[in-house]
């Protein structure tokens, strides 16, 4: 077996569509007698050759080393479109770049809006380590990128959604000499290439739709240089925040779906969209592919697919209660991008939302089912 993975040709990777190159990704080359996707290799150390000692294979111990892992890796690695390095969650790749390329002195750029536990990871031990941190909005305005090392951007931002131009921001960002990363987890990388867009980075938690069953935690970062992906290997490598095999294999299962698992989630997100616009006893609707959502123009224009994910507010943290413990089909639940549709009230995570505020993630029920359940679950918690 060739354990560093089947590449579809470059040509085939720009003309294959995302159903194609979703099922193909990572997987090795036909061999008779062996499975499409070989089954997790469990292993801390692997047997060394006597004489050669770990120079003879690519398998020495398992902190560094795993083949499993290594296949996942080249199937995210296809479809962001650089070099791809999985981690044991979303929070130790972002927390492994921030620490791994800021020194103190140096300047961040973090969303205002983002994750929550990013921004408390900055101002807890970033700032604690000299690390200056600059907050800014996702959809702007940024501050003077002049000094700055880095510039991190959520785009769509969870919980917010919302957008900003990432190859203006590329451009902003290279010309005063900082690198963007690119938090790409609530777009995936079917939904958004943030690589072609500019970005020199791309970090993300695998855990939501990447993966998609609600059974995992991951993380990647991904990148073209081959000094930051060796700076993000030495560090994972020190630091040993790897995922074990069995999940790296059940995240490779799940990836050979998700174009279709997203396909379903964007129309249930669409068709959850427009109800919730129009019913007066819901505010702040939020979702990029409505044409009079403020993230619209932008998102339109650089993401491949918009994401099943929305946002909107039902005034407090009662009324949320009501809806959910009268809905039948949206379970009450955090993190997002699983097969079942969840909502998840914010504030109740420490999150600085409006009480009222409710992310919901659209799982791959069908479109009538969803629409008929929370038109009921909100007429009864009016
Ligand atoms: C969930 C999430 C993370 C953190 O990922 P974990 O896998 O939970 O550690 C980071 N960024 C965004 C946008 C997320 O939604």
């Amino acid at each position: 077996m060739d354990d560093e993975g089947f590449r579809l040709p470059k040509e085939d990777d720009r003309s294959a569509g995302d159903g194609t190159r979703c099922v193909h990704a990572g997987l090795p080359e036909p061999t008779p007698g062996a499975p499409f996707l070989p089954g997790p290799v469990f292993a801390a150390p692997y047997h060394l050759d006597p004489w050669q000692g770990p120079a003879a294979a690519p398998n020495g111990y398992g902190r560094p080393d795993n083949p499993t892992r290594r296949l996942l890796e080249a199937a995210i690695g296809e479809l962001e479109g650089g070099d791809c390095r999985v981690f044991a969650s979303g929070q130790a790749a972002i927390t492994g770049l921030l620490l791994a390329v800021l020194r103190a002195g140096d300047t961040v750029v973090l969303p205002a809006d983002g994750y929550f536990p990013v921004r408390a990871f900055a101002t807890d031990t970033l700032a604690g380590n000299g690390v200056r941190v600059l907050f800014a909005p996702t959809a702007g305005p940024y501050p003077d990128f002049t000094g700055v090392r880095l510039v991190l951007v959520e785009t769509p931002a969870n919980p917010g959604l919302d957008v900003v131009d990432l190859p203006a921001l590329a451009e902003r960002a290279h010309t005063a000499g900082a690198l963007l990363a690119v938090d790409n987890t609530t777009a995936t990388p079917l939904g958004q290439r943030p690589l072609d867009l500019g970005a020199n980075l791309v970090v993300a938690s695998g855990a939501k739709a990447l993966t998609g069953h609600s059974d995992l935690l991951l993380g990647y970062l991904a990148t073209r240089s081959a000094p930051l992906l060796e700076q993000a290997t030495a560090w994972r490598t020190v630091t040993g925040a790897v995922p074990g095999a069995f999940d790296a294999w059940l995240a490779h299962r799940s990836l050979a779906t998700l174009d279709l698992r997203l396909a379903r989630q964007t129309a249930n997100a669409e068709a959850l969209a427009r109800l919730l616009a129009a019913r007066p006893d819901v505010t702040g609707v939020r979702w990029p592919g409505l044409p009079d959502d403020p993230a619209y123009p932008v998102a339109s224009r650089q993401m491949r697919r918009m994401p099943g994910v929305l946002s909107f507010d039902l005034g407090g943290a009662e009324r949320v209660a009501r809806f959910l413990d009268a809905a039948r089909l949206v379970g009450a639940a955090t993190s997002f991008g699983g097969l079942h549709t969840t909502a998840d009230r914010r504030a109740q995570w420490g999150d600085d939302t409006p009480p009222g505020f409710v992310r919901l993630s659209c799982g791959v029920e069908d479109t009538v089912d969803l629409v008929a359940d929370v038109t009921a679950a909100l007429d009864a918690a009016t």
